[in-house]
């Protein structure tokens, strides 16, 4: 029996195991792929405070080892369900099962791919997902945004500040975003929209240099040079196993209150799995604290 069974190994996961061991809990981690989360993916990561450049594999690396040096158990394995049995839950993997008081959830969310050949070997090399995280990179440049929701009309107002163009691309005439800022957008006068077509392709080696665009209607192809393109149609959120210990929102993300407690007794979450306005390594690592603590709470309440 452990004091706490965390689920996820990201940036808020191995934060909140920081944070629990060093409060003198017992911690096991599960991780069900890849140490780290998806900050192992970015080529660099330039905002996180205190740390002015950094490859997402070191900092992920080097989280890992500082809580592994804690003493941290640790278990790759796929958590795909909890059992509450009151005073402690039960943690069911592919491969056993673990007992623990409280339970941290913090298992993330993976952006949407496009799905188009050749999108993952050009992450890091003109395909991002996070106009905040790599927009820098392209300063005066040339991107393009690809979506229809709030999100992509945000990456574009933010990236519009940054690039000397943006073009913002999207399969309808229509946007499921606000109208607001939509018309703020096309207010700029370095913004075009490229509406009812859909991206069919991707070139340029090592980094991407232009895309192939397909008209909707008629299939007619263009090709439009580019230094980057954001990816923004939606993040996926993988939580229905925890449920109903939790309760989702209409997007699948946990419901928690700023202190990562959830609306069961010992189950708390923590980082990109939950409701919440800004997906980062910052607000990561902030839940993974808050999460921890509230669990030490929990332990303490319950001897
Ligand atoms: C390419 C890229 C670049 C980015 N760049 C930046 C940047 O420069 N700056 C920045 O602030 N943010 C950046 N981000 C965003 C940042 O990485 C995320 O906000 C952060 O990683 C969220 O941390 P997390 O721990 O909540 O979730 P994640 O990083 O998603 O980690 C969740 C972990 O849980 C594991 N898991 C999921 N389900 C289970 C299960 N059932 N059982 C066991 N384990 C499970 C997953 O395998 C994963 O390892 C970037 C993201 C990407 C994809």
């Amino acid at each position: 029996m452990k004091d706490v069974i965390i689920i996820g190994g990201g940036p808020a996961g191995l934060t909140a195991a920081l944070y629990a061991s060093r409060s003198g809990l017992s911690v096991l981690l599960l991780e069900s792929d890849n140490v780290g989360g998806q900050i192992a993916s970015a080529p660099l990561v330039e905002n996180y405070p205190g740390t002015p450049q950094i490859s997402g594999m070191l900092f992920a690396d080097q989280l890992f080892e500082q809580v592994m040096g804690l003493g941290v158990a640790f278990e790759l394995e796929k958590a795909v369900e909890i059992i509450d049995n009151g005073s402690h839950k039960t943690v069911v993997t592919e491969d056993g099962r673990h007992d623990a008081r409280s339970v941290i959830i913090a298992t993330g969310a993976k952006h949407r791919h496009l799905g188009v050949a050749r999108e993952a070997e050009l992450v890091g090399r003109g395909i991002s997902y996070c106009a905040v995280c790599d927009g820098a990179f392209y300063k005066n440049k040339t991107v393009a945004v690809v979506g229809g929701g709030n999100s992509a009309i945000c990456e574009a107002l933010f990236l519009s500040s940054i690039c000397e163009k943006v073009y913002l691309i999207h399969r309808r005439s229509e946007f499921r975003a606000d109208v607001a800022i939509v018309n703020r957008l096309k207010s700029l006068p370095n913004v075009t929209f490229l509406t009812g077509c859909v991206v069919d392709a991707l070139e340029g080696a090592p980094s991407l240099h232009s895309i192939i665009l397909r008209s909707v209607e008629t299939h007619d192809v263009s090709t439009l040079e580019i230094d980057a393109l954001f990816v923004a149609i939606g993040h996926a959120p993988d939580n229905s196993a925890f449920v109903p210990h939790v309760t989702l929102d209409d997007e699948g993300y946990i419901i928690a209150a700023e202190d990562g407690t959830t609306n069961t007794s010992g189950i708390f979450v923590a980082g990109d799995c939950r409701k919440k306005a800004v997906r980062q390594l910052t607000t990561a690592v902030g839940d993974g604290a808050n999460a921890a603590t509230s669990a030490w709470g929990c332990n303490m309440n319950s001897l």
